[in-house]
């Protein structure tokens, strides 16, 4: 049961992930189409997991390859719900718990795949985890529940806050050390969402998870994409970078000599306006967002669809939320192991 709603969601993420970042509207057109020969999709092309194995990964109109990526979606997602459907359903019995849990697993799914292929997390999608993470923390409110507050403040605020102060100290730490921008500013936004919906303890195991999980697939991921490497290394001189286009042809070290991070000022700025919000209340005023950000958040991003990876970027995103997914199925195991973990630790 869990697999198919997870797949039949998993099949609506996919339309997210294309329009989302493309600016395009979710409901318009209402009816998803071939992004090469426009043919609208019947009902019957799109049964998830079965159309796209049947057509073996074809338009059936235009014979174009449709990614893969859509089959895997459908299935990670299905995998996802049907854990979640498995822990609070049938060995638990929270059902507001597993909805919060699949949608807040679902929405991460979507950013992993929006932000491996472009390197941006919609700050709507941010806030989406944070608005998820506020109401199912006043549901918990009106049941009276314990879990309702941590540290005499909403469990989900006190988690916003661990979030957006872990993963923002990770970036300002990096920068006063090191000199460089050590986290995306999406990241330190969907930490907050994560922390709003897993509360504290949950999410700082899911930050662990991810700093172990980035660790081991980040290695294997520079070894997946050797080829743009040699290539923009042995010409260093060409003028096909999207920064290289005004810097002169004869520099050696033109990735340092370009480099400039972040000033602190500014990051100190950001960090305040993640936590007083400004970004998620700037959605609805975007004055507010030009004010603080210096940037409007509903400006198209330029050649989104040519745009290349730079090499020496790894997003800390996909793994920050596949952390957080692990939590979410996993959030009795991962606690129960953490407190033991502790005990052993502090030697009772
Ligand atoms: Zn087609």
């Amino acid at each position: 049961m869990g697999l198919a709603f997870g797949a039949a969601i998993g099949s609506f993420l996919n339309v997210v992930i294309y329009r989302m970042p493309r600016g395009m509207s979710l409901s318009n057109p209402p009816n998803s189409f071939c992004p090469k020969c426009k043919h609208r999709l019947l009902m019957s092309d799109m049964i998830p997991l079965f159309t796209w194995l049947i057509q073996r990964g074809k338009c059936k109109y235009c014979g174009e390859r449709i990614p893969s990526r859509y089959f895997f979606v459908e299935l990670l997602n299905g995998a996802i719900w049907a854990g979640i459907w498995w822990q609070y359903l049938i060995a638990g019995d929270d059902w507001v718990k597993a909805l919060c849990y699949a949608l807040a697993a679902s929405t991460l799914v979507a950013i992993i795949f929006i932000d491996w292929e472009l390197y941006i997390i919609p700050d709507q999608i941010n806030a989406f985890l944070l608005f998820l993470g506020l109401a199912y923390n006043a549901w918990l409110f009106a049941q009276g529940s314990a879990a309702a507050t941590t540290w005499g403040i909403p469990s989900s605020v006190a988690g916003a806050l661990v979030g957006v102060l872990i993963l923002w100290g990770i970036a300002f730490l990096g920068r006063l050390l090191f000199g460089k921008d050590a986290m995306g500013h999406g990241d330190i936004k969907m930490a907050r969402g994560i922390g709003a919906i897993l509360f504290p303890a949950l999410s700082v195991v899911s930050f662990g998870l991810a700093v172990g999980l980035g660790a081991i697939l980040g290695v294997a991921q520079i070894f997946l994409r050797p080829r743009k490497v040699t290539q923009e290394v042995a010409k260093p001189d060409s003028h096909e970078g999207r920064e290289q286009s005004d810097v002169p042809a004869n520099q050696t070290l033109e990735d340092e000599e370009e480099y400039e991070p972040e000033s602190i000022g500014s990051l100190l700025k950001c960090g305040l306006g993640y936590i007083l919000c400004i970004d998620v209340i700037g959605l609805f005023v975007p004055k507010l967002y030009k004010a603080w950000f210096n940037e409007d958040p509903f400006a198209p991003l330029e050649d989104l669809e040519t745009f290349e990876a730079d090499f020496t970027m790894i997003p800390f995103g996909p793994y920050l939320a596949l952390g957080a997914i692990v939590g979410t199925v996993f959030e009795k195991q991962l606690l129960g192991a953490a407190r033991s973990y502790w005990h052993w630790a502090a030697g009772d």
